[in-house]
């Protein structure tokens, strides 16, 4: 059950030692939050960790303090810490700072397919992004702001509802969108560096759309990496998604990639349809028009499993 914000404040004021982290695969929300609430537990005076296992995506590299983010294995802690998991449904998506977790949790996130795991816990799927949620706390709490806080926060949220033009953008995330910006954050700067590519990412672009598949009349529509399209475009791929996405007439799009010959990871995006059930099938989760889940399957055989499910509530 949800504790209160001022419950959160006097949790994090209680703690010195926190350790702070968020889901593998990080997106800006993951990364924003993690910056931004680290942030503010320095202006604390807090010892606070960042900790995620798994590279990332150098698009976030303009972000003030990404360089203090560590490996699990660099990071030691006992039962005296406090772990705050940000934007995850639960322990099983942090890979392996979950070894790291050996005292209390306190849980913040937007997921609908949360799994409510946390001693304490904030969770509001009426979010668009967990960076939405701290930047309500963070002004209820009245406390310091600084620019990179603000600059992490509206990273977190405008990636996480694409630059305000999906549905779970609400009137309560452009207020706190509008806040960030009277705190110093700048629209313009983050979105030239997000949208930046190397020539090299522009140029695989080619290659990723040959692997462009549509699926029941153009209904679904489907972005395969096999090892060959890895290869060019690097492990980071999240920038193609929306070519998937905007395909006209696609009403859900979804990527395969590889990542061994008996495991694909999924990632999910409808204009309507409960993605999270499909990837609920497959033990995975997200929100209704976005969501995420791996296979213990070959890559085509993947594919066809999601297409069938995906028919399934066309
Ligand atoms: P993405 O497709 O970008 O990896 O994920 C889409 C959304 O679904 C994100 O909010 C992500 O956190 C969530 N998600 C992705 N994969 C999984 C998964 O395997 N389990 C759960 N619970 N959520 C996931
Ligand atoms: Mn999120």
């Amino acid at each position: 059950m949800n504790c209160s914000a001022q419950e959160i404040y006097t949790l994090l004021r209680h703690y010195d030692k926190i350790l702070l982290t968020a889901h593998v695969s990080p997106d800006g929300d993951a990364i924003g939050s993690l910056l931004a609430l680290w942030h503010w537990l320095q202006l604390q005076g807090k010892k606070a960790v960042m900790v995620i296992d798994d590279d990332i995506d150098d698009r976030y590299d303009f972000l003030d303090g990404l360089q203090y983010i560590n490996k699990p294995e660099q990071v030691e802690t006992d039962d005296s810490w406090l772990t705050v998991v940000l934007d995850a449904t639960g322990l099983g998506r942090i890979g392996q700072a979950e070894k790291l977790v050996r005292g209390k949790v306190l849980n913040i996130d937007h997921h609908i397919s949360n799994e409510h795991f946390a001693q304490w816990e904030y969770v509001r799927p009426d979010c668009a992004a967990t960076g939405e949620i701290l930047t309500y706390l963070f002004d209820l709490w009245q406390r310091d702001w600084n620019t990179a806080m603000a600059d992490a926060l509206y990273t977190a949220i405008a990636t996480d509802c694409g630059f305000f033009k999906f549905n779970n953008t609400t009137g309560h995330t452009l207020r706190m969108a509008a806040l960030l910006v009277d705190h110093g954050a700048r629209p313009d700067f983050i979105s030239e560096h997000l949208d930046a590519r190397s020539l090299e990412k522009l140029k695989a672009l080619s290659k990723v759309l040959e692997h462009l598949e549509l699926f029941d009349d153009g209904r679904i529509s489907c972005l395969s990496y096999t090892p060959e399209v890895l290869k060019i475009t690097g492990e980071h791929t999240g920038m193609y998604m929306d070519y998937a996405r905007n395909v006209k007439g696609s009403e859900v799009a979804f990527t395969v990639k590889y990542v061994s010959d008996k495991e694909t990871r999924v990632s999910l995006r409808s204009k309507g349809m409960d993605v999270n059930a499909v990837a609920a099938v497959f033990g995975g989760g997200g929100h209704v028009r976005a969501a995420g889940c791996t296979l213990d399957k070959p890559l085509d055989e993947a594919k066809k499993l999601i297409v069938k499910e995906i028919e399934k509530r066309l």
